[in-house]
């Protein structure tokens, strides 16, 4: 590969370059205006467009194109059709309609719907989202699109997303034009996703059931040497995991994908990768595709890709850092202070806009990275807490309890922004004094939401910052739209949000059991476990919210929560099946086998020390397994038959959960007396050190 990136980057995509190459001018103006205004197209122009993307897509070795879509299985799907139709006398010809490529037809019947899909209709439709450029991936057009029922209802993630985008969009417009800014056309959120994830060598990966079942280890007893005393972080970058990454970036690349930092994070065999940021919508789809090389190039060369939240106790697990921040048109970013005093006010005007929504909407950030593998990690190492709350670093908490106090404002003639605030000092735009413990950080010109798991859609979390902002600027737009004196009223609203919502607002450590206490005495809300989020979805200010900007209907929510919180069930059951199946068929018969050799030994030997205590020790470990398994398959035969969603949910949390970590830290503790060779499975230091 050439070190030419340019010259291959984004050879892959369908991308406006190309657009421009191969549509007429008009044709490509018509497309852009229809993408602008969320407008049809034509079919005479679709047919077009569509014969345009197949010509360069055949010239670039695709045989296939497939709608790639979203659904609700937190994955990517696709179904691949070829080009080819006989043509009168039977010879295959590539074609590709303005049809095929503005609707796709599928069987809904094996994705989740929560319900929203009546049994007699099956059928889901896909449909070209044009905001997000189509690219080629092994020998296929992948046409990005969204995924629906015969009725409408949305079937997935991309839907919601787009939606709330617009939502942002139009709160946002409106609340600039109220201030005076009438040059703006469009303003869009802007992500950097940040992804962790874990490579371990496929060898130890083959021989782990719970690796292979699971996504994490439910076994394994901590290694002598973890991640305290070790320097990986930032570490120089083993030879073997740097060609991974060289190839990785590569192919990310070829497709369009700013793949930009990479570096070894704090856990042993633990990396980043964070791309550079771009509109929402484009950032959803490139984060899928880059957790899908990670894991398709790591399996190429012999080494599995883990990008499980917490794929092993005692060292941190992963998460994905969603940055946020939203841009106009016109290139600026509304989250930077700026220079100016008037910039300074339009920056606190929209900063004080996400203090509030986030401070009201906390339960739905909180309940928008929720998985049973999340919940593992949240609050655990180095994770942010179940409870979220915003860092603002020093220079702009001072500033706000400043404004805070401040009585309540004359306008000063004198000034040209009459806010009070122009002796603003400059903001630190470096991010050195970031917080680490906080969920929800304030960097500088952006905010970075650091709860997020590795493994989730990016969608779901960035659709909800975009629509409780939404609803925030509309609410603004509505106090200032009806201000007698519009300095006034922008003085008192964002001096009274920011007092009415500072108790979101910590800098301290979040990591701390004090931060716990004093959480509850501020009244922020703190929900560790899923089943005590899950069943909230469907709350009615949260419907309230979504119908109001026509992000969600009622019914799409209701789908959500009975997806999640069956997700959240049966991820869970299949975790508990394969700790019964490794504990039953591995660790119990190793135990078994070793007690009976050092048993013999001692009757051999007549004496022995380490025989004799050893001995003692393992089987009251081995006893203990034992009668642990078979609690947990009593439990959860009786937990996975209870029929109300809710109740099941929590029978995971309290009758499950408890049973496994027992059953888990039994077999740890007899792991370090074990003869290496009697034991069934890779140890967390082969697992960890063997890239
Ligand atoms: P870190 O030290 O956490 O890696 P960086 O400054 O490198 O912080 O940024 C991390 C991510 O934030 C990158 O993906 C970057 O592109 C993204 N980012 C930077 N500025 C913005 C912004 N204005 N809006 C959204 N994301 C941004
Ligand atoms: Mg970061």
């Amino acid at each position: 590969m050439s070190n030419n990136i340019p010259e291959y980057f984004g050879s892959r995509v369908f991308n406006e370059s190309e657009m421009r190459r191969r549509l007429s001018e008009s044709d490509f103006n018509d497309l852009q205006s229809a993408i602008d205004n969320g407008q049809g197209l034509d079919i005479a122009l679709a047919n077009r467009i569509a014969a345009a993307m197949k010509d360069w897509a055949v010239e670039n070795g695709a045989t296939h194109y497939t709608h790639w879509f979203q659904p609700m299985t937190g994955i990517t799907a696709e179904k691949h059709e070829s080009f080819i139709r006989p043509d009168s006398e039977g010879k295959p010809v590539m074609q590709f309609s303005g049809k095929n490529l503005i609707k796709g037809e599928s069987d809904a019947s094996s994705f989740p719907s929560g319900g929203l899909r009546a049994t007699f209709e099956a059928r889901g439709y896909t449909a070209w989202d044009p905001t997000s450029y189509a690219f080629i991936k092994d020998g296929s057009l992948y046409i990005p699109t969204v995924f629906c029922s015969f009725a409408g209802d949305t079937l997935d993630r991309k839907t919601p997303l787009l939606r709330s985008m617009q939502a942002l969009n139009r709160s946002a417009l409106r609340l600039l034009s109220i201030c005076g800014n009438k040059d703006v056309k469009k303003v869009t959120p802007m992500v950097g996703a940040e992804q962790e994830y874990f490579l371990i060598d496929k060898k130890n990966y083959d021989r782990r059931p719970d690796l292979l079942y699971t996504g994490r280890t439910l076994f394994g007893a901590p290694a002598p040497k973890g991640q305290k005393g070790d320097y990986h972080y930032y570490g120089a970058i083993k030879p073997r995991v740097m060609s991974f990454m060289q190839e990785l970036d590569e192919e990310l690349w070829k497709l369009g994908i700013f793949s930009q930092t990479k570096h070894n994070e704090a856990a042993p065999a633990q990396h980043e990768l964070a791309p550079f940021f771009e509109n929402a919508n484009a950032a959803v789809d490139h984060n899928h595709l880059t957790m899908e090389y990670l894991r398709k190039i790591s399996e190429r060369r012999g080494l599995v890709c883990l990008l499980h939240e917490k794929p092993f106790s005692s060292v941190n697990g992963s998460g994905k850092h969603i940055n946020w921040s939203f841009s106009t048109d016109t290139g600026v970013n509304l989250l930077d202070p700026g220079n100016t005093p008037a910039e300074n006010a339009q920056f606190l005007l929209f900063f004080s806009a996400v203090i509030k929504a986030v401070d009201e909407y906390a339960d739905l950030l909180r309940l928008s990275v929720a998985s049973a593998s999340n919940d593992r990690r949240l609050g655990g190492n180095e994770a942010p807490p179940a409870i979220i709350s915003i860092y603002v670093g020093e220079v702009l908490e001072n500033i706000i309890d400043k404004l805070v106090a401040k009585e309540d404002y004359e306008p000063d003639a004198d000034t040209e922004i009459r806010l009070g605030v122009s002796a603003l000092p400059s903001f630190p735009r470096d991010s050195s004094d970031r917080n680490r413990t906080s969920p929800f950080a304030f960097t500088g010109n952006k905010f970075e939401f650091r709860m997020p798991g590795s493994s989730l859609n990016v969608a779901g979390p960035t659709t909800v910052l975009n629509t409780i902002v939404a609803e925030e600027l509309r609410k603004f737009a509505d106090k200032l739209e009806a201000a007698e004196d519009f300095d006034i009223a922008l003085n008192r609203l964002i001096r009274h949000t920011l007092r009415d919502h500072k108790r979101i607002i910590f800098n301290g450590n979040g990591y701390s059991k004090e931060w716990v206490e004093e959480a509850a005495a501020r009244g922020l809300g703190n929900y560790p476990s899923c089943a005590d989020i899950l069943p909230r979805f469907t709350d009615e200010r949260f419907i309230d919210l979504y119908t109001r900007h026509g992000v969600y209907t009622a019914q799409e929510m209701s789908s959500r929560r009975e997806i999640s919180l069956s997700a959240y069930s049966s991820n869970l059951k299949i975790e508990a099946k394969t700790m019964i199946e490794m504990v039953r068929r591995g660790y119990l018969p190793a135990l078994s086998s070793y007690t009976t050799r050092l048993a013999e030994s001692l009757a051999k030997k007549g004496c022995g020390l380490m025989e004799k205590e050893t001995l003692d020790i393992l089987n009251t470990l081995e006893d203990e397994a034992y009668l642990l398994v078979c609690k947990l398959e009593k439990e959860l035969s009786e937990v996975s038959s209870i029929s109300d969603a809710v109740n099941r949910a929590e029978g995971y949390r309290d009758r499950i959960i408890p049973v496994m970590d027992e059953l888990r830290a039994t077999v740890d503790r007899a792991e370090p007396y074990v003869d290496q060779d009697f034991w069934p499975y890779p140890k967390y230091g082969e697992i960890m050190f063997d890239v």
